[in-house]
């Protein structure tokens, strides 16, 4: 029997107002129903934010390292849970199982990280420029938080938001993709399993333009924390700028590996296969571009190829498979659009460029790991994220060429470069505009204790994980403190004229 899910509003579960649901379905066997789940919109988001507003009161204050607590109940709970998360995660989106254990496990070191940081949120204090005054700067969380998510970390990517957002202090209401509502409704239950108050956190599932759209525009949301695409990002900060909220935003990106001619091939070479075929090409910081310099060019384009040929389609929850489907049938047919454009532009198709053959693929939204050589800087498929396992190869005659080759895009979220000259390291660490640089390893792999973000339309200058994504869900109180038993006038009486 196929589960209904619910919303949990105000410490309860309950349908959408109106009763009416979605499914959701395994992209590997399309037949396969997941689940269906309420179809809500603006009343539903009106109630949670209602309970997230009358829970913050409560939730501000209970100490931080109680927060932390919970935080770290949440942890143990990922851990003791993560194979079954994984597998209903690879069973609702698509990507093989190592690769949800991995999203799982981001979950759990994001979990952990709080935890910890429930006891430092560190303030400064800072001496003041009057005698018998006591000056210091503190965090206070700012109130309700809107998180909106996709469906390619549908595990890791609320993790980093309302882990953050709640141990310092705020309340959440949360719209997950439409895509993966059941690894939402998960990480919900672990949340509540865990000890976290009615009304602190309020799951909605429903549409972007309904549900999310409630969420950014509410005028009793404090801010909003998004990843997803550049459009959408473009809309949100429009709505809510009519509020003056805080908007941080994750968005797109047309991430680059680089390989100079003195670099080790094999390493490179697993690298991009890595990088550009791993979720079947549908991560933010997924490699979309491979500039080679000229002297190893053809060499390194026939290693690729036979990799790329030999990855093997599945479902993912089967051993052995490397690359599982796209997510739904409109990811598919974009994938299959741009392969149409690379062609139009005259760019050479070496590998893939079609829906797999054969019955086993039948069910499901398979596409073929794509190669393109030949692709100039300023083809659509070297400019626009496609989101899909599409390579576009770019050739270079030199360093200072392939950095200005990686910087000639609108975004500006990952890159990577393989070499074994420190200078060329060094000169590249410096001079690419990205928000995240690897050197000798792939566009992939990101770390939850360290900044994650980017450039240029890729966001708006926030970033999540490690400390910095603290910045984003605290507001800085500066404090006062005069025990002269006088008036001192700053910046009058300790200066004679
Ligand atoms: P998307 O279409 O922008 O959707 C992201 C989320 O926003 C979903 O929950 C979606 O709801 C919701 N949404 C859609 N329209 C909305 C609207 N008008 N107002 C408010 N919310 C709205 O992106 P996606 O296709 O799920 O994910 C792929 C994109 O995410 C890619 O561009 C990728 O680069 C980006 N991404 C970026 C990062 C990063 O950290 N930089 C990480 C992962 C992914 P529905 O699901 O109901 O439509
Ligand atoms: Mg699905």
């Amino acid at each position: 029997m196929t589960r209904k899910f619910q919303n949990f509003i105000d410490g309860k579960w309950c349908d959408a107002v109106s009763g009416k649901t979605f499914e959701n379905r395994n992209p590997a066997r399309w037949e396969e129903v997941v689940g269906t789940f309420p179809k809500s919109g603006a009343e539903e988001v009106n109630r949670a934010v209602r309970a997230a507003r009358a829970a913050f009161e409560k939730w501000r204050l209970v100490p931080a390292p109680r927060r932390g607590d919970i935080m770290r109940r949440v942890g143990d709970l990922m851990v003791a849970r993560k194979e079954e998360l994984a597998r209903q995660m690879t069973r609702e989106m698509g990507k093989v199982l190592a690769e949800t254990r991995g999203d799982v496990q981001e979950g759990i070191d994001t979990a952990f990280y709080a935890a910890t940081e429930g006891r430092r949120l560190f303030g400064h204090t800072v001496p003041s420029e009057l005698a018998n005054k006591f000056n210091m700067a503190m965090r206070v969380p700012i109130g309700v938080a809107g998180i909106v998510t996709p469906w390619n970390f549908p595990m890791a990517i609320p993790t980093w938001k309302i882990f953050p957002a709640l141990l310092s202090g705020n309340t959440v209401v949360f719209k997950p993709a439409s895509d993966t509502p059941a690894t939402a409704t998960s990480l919900v239950e672990i949340l509540l399993e865990a000890g976290v108050p009615e009304g602190v956190v309020n799951l909605v599932h429903g549409g972007g333009g309904e549900v999310g759209m409630a969420i950014v525009g509410h005028p009793d949301v404090d801010c909003v924390s998004f990843t997803g695409s550049t459009m959408v990002g473009k809309k949100i900060s429009e709505v809510a700028s009519a509020t003056l909220k805080r908007v941080s935003l994750e968005l797109g990106g047309k991430n680059a590996q680089f390989v100079m001619d003195d670099a080790n091939l094999d390493l490179a070479l697993d690298g991009v296969i890595w990088g550009a075929f791993g979720t079947t090409g549908q991560r933010c910081t997924a490699t979309s571009r491979l500039i080679l310099h000229e002297k190893i060019h053809d060499r390194f384009l026939s290693m690729l190829v036979d990799r790329a040929n030999a990855l093997r389609l599945g479902d993912g929850l089967e051993q052995g498979v490397d690359v599982g489907p796209c997510v739904n049938k409109g990811q598919q047919e974009t994938v299959q659009s741009y392969v149409e454009i690379g062609l139009k532009e005259g760019a050479k198709l070496v590998a893939g460029g079609s829906i797999p053959d054969g019955k086993a693929f039948a069910g499901g939204w398979f596409y073929l790991p794509t190669v393109f050589a030949e692709v100039q800087p300023n083809h659509r498929i070297a400019q626009e994220e496609i989101f899909g396992p599409v390579l576009s190869v770019i050739r270079v005659r030199s360093l200072e060429e392939g950095i200005a080759v990686m910087n000639n895009t609108v975004y500006g979220l990952s890159s990577s470069v393989y070499t074994n000259d420190v200078n060329a390291a060094f000169t590249a660490i410096r001079d690419i505009k990205a928000g995240i640089t690897y050197i000798n390893a792939p566009t992939i792999g990101a770390e939850a204790h360290l900044p994650f973000g980017g450039v240029k339309q890729t966001g708006n200058g926030h970033r999540e994980g490690g400390w910095t994504v603290y910045d984003f869900f605290t507001e800085w109180k500066t404090v006062y403190v005069d025990f002269s038993g006088g008036l001192q006038r700053a910046q009058i009486d300790n200066y004679e004229n």
